[in-house]
């Protein structure tokens, strides 16, 4: 397929804008453009043909399954759309005079009360785009509170080796090191190895629940107790919060701190790129470190402040504002009650779906998962040459979007499943079907298998190369 530079014909629509009938003004030469603009020449039905060619390519939600674990591909409602598209929300500019733009710090203020009862804090912002972004956010409120307290000298984080790769990454980047402890047989934190880490140089502890191998930890109130004893802060990695949303709360679990991915858990649609959304919650002790604007309620109306001595700005203004009416709309939409039954249909669907599967696949942690779980297929390898590589590019021909693979790092041949909370039994029996006759064909014709997958687009492709050498910018002298 060709891209759209190597389309259209040049020259074909230099007359397509009215000629300037105002004075041109002369700005700065250091703002001038040096080279030439190389705009495609493309009408809008070319352009539109040719990003319907690669939105056919692309295999989504709107497409079929896509169990892509941890990462929540679930179906999000278009009324969500629908309010992010309304001119009230997108004709804004931030700095616009507060009293033009009160529906919209309203809409801040409510969504960050929702999110803050849901999760059991007192306090959230809105403004990190990412749940790694709000992870450093997080974090962030830990080191300022440890350094006003003057305990600077706590620098160790401690990461159980279940935990989502973004969580130490994070607390590097925050300046903090970094004190790996390892999960027990059950998949849980082992406790005794956590006792031996704590001490007077742990500045916390970063805990990813449900974790990633789908499992809530059962000993979580004892796990916040030994930090909190060591005199560390608990982080709660809440980006799967659709597993126990409306449930239980991190806050009432002994949590300092949370983030909680939008783009998951509260329905914005996700991969690609963004824009995302990761808000923080906090309980009271940490929220005048808050970044970003805190929408106050004054006499005239709604103001947009900043917290007490707050850590300055994380991204500009309020976020990605359209992603948090989104998410406000989904909230406001399931309501008190469609709230706990969405996490409760996760953990439902995820069940379901391992125990149809469990007779043929092995799974690594053979107990009641929440929104996902972790198959390894470490014998089936052995057995017959097909690793969860082979089982992944099979699921793509028959239309289903490859299982997150080869993570969490602590299962061998691993395949994280999450069929998330809208899918039917329907689609996923058809799904599980797939799955087992995959596994039959591994024995039984191995080296189609091998071929998988025949109807895609492209083929296997080198996916080492194009993680770490991606091309990304079109070269125009090539
Ligand atoms: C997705 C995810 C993250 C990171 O979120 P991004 O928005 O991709 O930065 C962190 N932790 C867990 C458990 C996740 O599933």
């Amino acid at each position: 397929m060709k891209l759209v530079f190597e389309r259209g014909l040049e020259g074909q629509f230099q007359k397509i804008m009215p000629e300037c009938d105002v004075p041109v003004y002369e700005g700065s030469d250091a703002f001038k453009r040096e080279g030439k603009l190389n705009l495609p020449h493309l009408s809008e039905n070319e352009l539109s043909r040719h990003y319907t060619e690669i939105a056919k390519r692309v295999h989504g939600v709107n497409d079929g399954f896509y169990p892509l674990g941890s990462c929540t591909m679930k179906y999000n409602p278009k009324i969500n759309e629908d309010m992010a598209a309304l001119t009230g929300f997108t004709g804004i500019h931030p700095l616009q005079p507060t009293y033009s733009v009160q529906g919209c710090l309203e809409a801040l203020k409510v969504t960050e009360e929702y999110l803050a009862e849901i999760a059991g804090m007192d306090a959230v912002t809105l403004q990190p785009a990412a749940g790694a972004h709000g992870e450093f956010t997080g974090l962030l409120l830990i080191k300022k509170y440890l350094e006003s307290i003057g305990a600077a000298e706590r620098k160790k984080i401690i990461v159980p080796d279940s935990a989502h790769g973004t969580n130490p990454a994070s607390a590097v980047m925050c300046g903090f090191e970094i004190v790996n402890i390892p999960s027990g047989e059950d998949g849980c934190v082992d406790l005794e190895a956590l006792k031996k880490a704590v001490g007077p140089d742990t500045a916390g502890l970063m805990l990813t629940n449900p974790n990633t191998v789908g499992v809530f930890d059962k000993n979580i109130l004892q796990i916040t107790e030994i930090v909190h004893e060591a005199g560390g802060l608990c982080y709660y990695d809440g980006a799967n919060l659709n597993a126990v949303m409306g449930v239980v709360r991190p806050g009432d679990m002994g949590f300092d701190c949370i983030h909680i991915n939008l783009h998951k858990t509260f329905s914005t649609p996700h991969g690609g790129g963004g824009p995302g959304s990761g808000p923080v919650g906090c309980k009271a002790f940490l929220a005048k470190y808050l970044p970003g604007i805190r929408v106050a309620e004054l006499e005239e109306g709604l103001v947009a402040g900043t917290a007490e001595e707050t850590m300055g700005n994380v991204k500009a203004f309020g976020g990605n504002f359209l992603v948090v009416i989104k998410a406000m709309t989904y909230i406001m939409t399931l309501g008190r009650e469609g709230i706990p039954e969405a996490s409760k249909n996760a953990v439902l669907n995820a069940n379901y779906m391992m125990s149809r599967l469990k007779d043929l696949y092995t799974m690594a942690y053979d107990v009641t998962c929440m929104h996902e779980f972790v198959m390894t297929l470490d014998k089936l390898h052995k057995e017959t040459g097909i690793s969860a590589l082979d089982i992944a590019k099979g699921l793509l021909d028959n239309g289903i979007h490859p299982p997150t693979m080869y993570f969490p790092l602590i299962v061998h041949e691993a395949l994280m499943i999450e069929p998330t909370e809208t899918e039917s039994k329907e689609s996923i029996d058809a799904a599980v079907e797939v799955f087992r006759n995959l596994y039959h064909m591994a024995y039984e014709n191995p080296e189609a298998l091998h071929e998988a997958p025949t109807k895609t687009p492209v083929r296997r492709l080198d996916e080492v190369r194009a993680a770490r050498t991606p091309i990304l910018k079109y070269d125009f002298n090539a």
